[in-house]
Order: structure tokens, then sequence, then C-alpha cells
């Protein structure tokens, strides 16, 4: 028997919820809910410094305006409220640590300032930077004794050389990326918190997510992850990256500068349905003609093989039409 299909959203509350970013969602939606599965919404805060605060509630307040309602997450107050990452640091640790034994990661003594001097020397040079870590050689013994004994630490990921590297996008076909040229990223930061790169894998794998649907950015990345899986032994799940929606032929939106966020759509009129509806049609493309979708049509007939590689251009004249129509 197949696995349920269960997709998620795992926006980092770092400012507005542009139109890009909601679209993702629908398209998780939609993966999962065509073939009755589960949405999860889990919210990725361990880059504290890049928080803005009221974001998560921005996030929450939008899903929930356009009908896009998540499956589960912890009880808040009789309701389920999202997964948290920041609620959840001692579990990433304790993976970490099971990664170093497994040989994925390694525990690193070396100093920021002199990782950024080499990476600086390397820039004025002109040659592209990637840092060998002389602490991959220590014993884990002695690695363990130092962390034991207090020295500040990072866990890094190990990547040894000629490892297969490439996968099967369901959007972008096959990947392939020279494990050589691939970055030995922190998992664990000096602080304790784990990166971005590290908790996403470890929330996916305990969430049983079977299809990570997200912005075509995470492309190069992805090689990095699926070396995690394997260290682990776990399955890899189904990728489905998507196109970036652009503000012109040149520019991405951007959550920073505040671009075509859903709150001022809202707020200049514009129907929540008809942004869900118009949103649905960026990047993805019905077999027949129809244009006007009820959320429930668009559950139906959405499958991933029709979204497109190419980036769509949010065209504001294109919504106004549409939202005369609702
Ligand atoms: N937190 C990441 C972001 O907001 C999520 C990427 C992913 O979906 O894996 O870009």
């Amino acid at each position: 028997m197949s696995k349920k299909v269960r997709t998620r959203f795992a926006p980092s509350p770092t400012g507005y919820m542009h139109i890009g970013n909601l679209r993702t969602a629908l398209f998780e939606y939609l993966i999962a809910k065509h073939e009755g599965g589960d949405f999860i919404l889990r919210i990725e805060d361990t880059d504290q410094g890049r928080l803005v605060e009221g974001a998560t509630d921005i996030i929450y307040d939008t899903l929930k305006a356009v009908g896009l309602q998540h499956d589960e997450g912890p009880d808040i107050g009789g309701d389920h409220g999202p997964y948290v990452q920041s609620q959840r640091l001692p579990m990433y640790k304790k993976y970490a640590e099971e990664l170093v034994e497994l040989g994925g990661a390694h525990y690193c003594f070396c100093s920021e300032e002199e990782i950024e001097r080499q990476r600086k020397e390397a820039e004025s040079l002109g040659i592209s930077f990637k840092y060998d870590d002389p602490c991959k050689h220590i014993s884990l013994e002695e690695a363990k004794a130092r962390v034991a004994a207090g020295e500040p630490y990072v866990i890094r990921q190990t990547i040894k050389n000629n490892q297969e590297t490439y996968f099967d996008d369901e959007v972008y076909g096959r990947i392939e990326v020279d494990s050589d040229v691939l970055d030995e990223q922190i998992l664990i930061k000096s602080d304790g918190f784990p990166t971005y790169n590290f908790a996403n894998i470890i929330d996916d794998h305990q969430m049983e997510i079977t299809h990570v649907v997200r912005g075509n950015e995470y492309l190069s990345s992805t090689p990095k992850y699926n070396l995690i899986y394997q260290a682990y032994g776990w399955d890899i799940p189904t990728y489905v990256h998507v196109p970036p929606v652009m503000k012109d032929e040149h520019h991405k939106l951007s959550k920073r500068n505040g671009d075509a966020s859903f709150q001022d759509l809202v707020a200049k009129g514009y129907l929540p349905q008809a942004i869900l509806n118009y949103i649905a049609l960026l990047g993805w493309s019905p077999e027949s003609d129809q244009e006007i979708y009820t959320l429930e049509e668009l559950i139906q007939v959405f499958n991933i093989a029709r979204i497109s590689k190419s980036p769509a251009i949010f065209d504001i004249d294109k919504l106004t039409w549409m939202n005369g129509v609702y």
C-alpha cells in the first residue's frame, strides 16, 4: 500500500507573506488534498536573528482567510496550532549527535573568524571558497572529550568525496551536483540552535512528509540534504520544486520589500477567493481552458505534471479581471 500523501508549508516568519509564498502553500495543499492526504503547517523560526514580529500571525491569518486549513499540530486551547521549530530544540540536538555517530557529521571547533578570514582571502583572489575542515580528522573520542570539557563547537555535515548526489525532481527532472563542490554546512550552531537546513530535514522525516514542495532556489542544496537522509537510512521524499513568482521579467517578488502582499491586496478590495483562484494559475495550467475555480474544483483537477518550470509573472490586471468575475 502506498503511503498517505503528506505535504507541509514551512515558512520562515521573516516578513510579509507575498503572493509567491501563498502560491507555494496552495500547491502543497492541493497536492495533499487531491490524494485525500494531510497538509501540515510548520513555522521555521530557528534563525532568531531574522524573525519579524507578527509574521507568524500574518501567515496563520492568511491561510485561514483563503481556507487552507492545516490538519494537525500542537493543541492551542482546543484548536491545533502550527508546529513551531523553536519549541522542538532538544530533539534536533539529539538527532545531530546520532548523525555524528553514523559518520554523517562531526564536531567542529574552528573559530568563525578564521573561517571568515579564509573566505575573504579566497574572494579577494577570485577563487571559489569551500572550507576544508581539519576537525573532520579528530577522532570521535577526542572530539567528545573536548565537548564534555566545555569547548565551544558546532556540528557540521561531513561530505565524503565522490558520493552520488543526483535526484529526480517532479518539475525540473534530474538534478546532478558534484559532491566535491558541496559545502559542509553547519547543522547545529554554537548557541545550540539547529540551522534551517538541518531542522527542516529532521521535521520532514518526523512528520512523515511524502512530498517536499518549495521554491526552486533550494534545488542546488537538495543533494546535500539527501546525503543526510542517506546517512540515517531514511527514505528520501518526492521533491516538487516550483518556479518563482516574478514582479516583472527580472525581479522576484520579495518579502522584504513587501511586494504584492496578500494583506495589501485584500486592503485594496481584492477578494481572498479571487486571489486564490488567480495564484493557482501562476505556474500551473489546467488541462481545460476553464479559468474560474472554487477551491474544491482545484482540489479535483490539480496535478503536479502541469506545474511549469518557467517563472510566472504576477499580473495585477489579470487579477483585477478575475476579481470582477467574483
Ligand atoms: N523555511 C524555508 C523558507 O521559508 C522553507 C523551505 C522549504 O519549504 O523547505 O524558505
